[in-house]
């Protein structure tokens, strides 16, 4: 018998198991291939930025991002565009660069020995019993079925743990595209498009080594492949060029509105990281949350399990304050008239001397003669 069995090894999972793993007996199931074998053919939708957030979240964990992790280039400016008021703006912003796959890898590599890890293993269902929980998994068509006293899910967006233990609880759900394109020339920044026509949230593109990134979050219920193709001609329309494509992903992502939409669990099962709704309702930015929640609740486990979801619920208090003092940002980001006269003001954005290649650039112009 284990004494947690966490589903789902992306950076909530395998952070928790890296904190609790010599303290515990860990069972950790993931349905991707994250040691580098054959094991599963999942791969994460995932912008790969890390934020300033879960920058600091890393080095809190004595982590350094390592450079088989990184992708070029590295990213120190946001250029924002409004479709509907015909404004942008460029305003700096730091972030790490990250090839997703790698970098939960390398997540999961730090783990100790003593965790059994079991990769291309699917989490079906659960059952409690007198003594904890019988988990349910599938690998190649073969069900096995583990005992372990505590269940965690860390199994992101679109948690079978948490359709299984709260199905009523989940926020509004999207549905996330990323289409990846070859480049000649890279562009030096990631971009937000604010478009209402497509989305009441956002899209973006990202630089990843010879590709562009094209990626938006469509409501659910709407029609995601025509909205896509709009994005991409908005997108030509701003002078983004690219050629043929390599790859499509889709995913869920969810969007907390409420503080009941964060669901911490129910007594020996526990949610972590997307699973319980860990997220920024503005930016979709989750590493940093993921770390956050990860480390709260080994924190509780290390205390005391028997009361660790009380635990865990105290500990995350100021986290769940943190996401809903994002709303607060919100019309700035998502009410068109607030967004216009934000980015007409000018506060916080800068101009990008790199662009001048782009002679209509309107920062550009307004720029010219000004002291650098
Ligand atoms: C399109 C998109 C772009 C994003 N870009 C960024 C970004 O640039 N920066 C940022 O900070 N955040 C970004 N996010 C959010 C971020 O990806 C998530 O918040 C973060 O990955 C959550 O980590 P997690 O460990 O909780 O879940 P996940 O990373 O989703 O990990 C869940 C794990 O559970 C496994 N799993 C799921 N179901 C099962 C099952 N039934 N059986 C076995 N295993 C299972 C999955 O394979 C996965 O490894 C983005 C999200 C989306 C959708």
């Amino acid at each position: 018998m284990y004494d947690i069995a966490i589903i789902g090894a992306g950076p909530a999972g395998a952070t928790l198991a890296r904190l609790i793993g010599k303290n515990y007996k860990v069972l950790l199931i993931d349905k991707r291939a994250l040691l580098g074998g054959e094991e599963g053919s999942f791969e994460k939708c995932c912008g790969g930025l890390i934020a300033p957030d879960a920058q600091y979240m890393l080095g809190k964990l004595g982590l350094g991002v390592p450079k088989s992790v990184l992708v070029g280039p590295q990213l120190f400016v946001v250029r924002t565009i409004d479709i509907q008021n015909k404004i942008e703006r460029f305003y700096q912003r730091h972030y790490i660069n990250v090839d997703r796959e790698k970098f939960d890898s390398w997540l999961v590599s730090l783990l100790p020995s003593s965790i059994e890890i079991r990769c291309g293993f699917l989490f079906k269902s659960f059952e409690k019993t007198d003594t904890g929980v019988n988990v349910k998994i599938s690998h190649k068509g073969k069900e096995y079925v583990e005992k372990a006293r505590f269940l965690i899910g860390a199994d992101g967006a679109f948690s079978k743990v948490r359709r299984l233990l709260a199905p009523h609880t989940f926020p509004k759900k999207y549905i996330a595209i990323q289409e990846w394109f070859k480049v000649d020339k890279s562009l030096p920044y990631f971009s937000a498009i604010f478009d209402k026509n497509i989305t009441d949230y956002y899209s973006w593109t990202i630089p990843k080594e010879d590709c562009l990134l094209i990626g938006t979050a469509i409501p659910v219920q709407s029609n995601a492949r025509q909205k896509f193709e709009l994005l991409k001609e908005n997108l030509r329309n701003y002078g983004f060029v690219w050629k043929q494509q390599i790859k499509k992903q889709g995913c869920y992502l969810i969007r907390p509105q409420k503080v009941s939409q964060i669901c911490l669990g129910k007594e020996n099962i526990l949610l972590l990281g997307e699973a319980a709704g860990w997220i920024s309702p503005t930016s979709a930015e989750g590493l940093s949350y993921s770390f956050r929640s990860a480390l709260a609740l080994a924190k509780s486990l290390r205390k005391n399990p028997e009361k660790c979801f009380l635990d865990y619920t105290k500990q995350t208090k100021e986290l769940k304050a943190n996401i809903f003092s994002k709303k607060l940002k919100a019309p700035f980001m998502y009410n068109p008239i607030m967004r216009n006269i934000v980015m007409k003001s000018k506060i916080l954005s800068m101009n990008m001397f790199m662009n001048l290649e782009r002679l209509d650039c309107s920062a550009c112009k307004e720029e010219e003669g000004e002291e650098l």
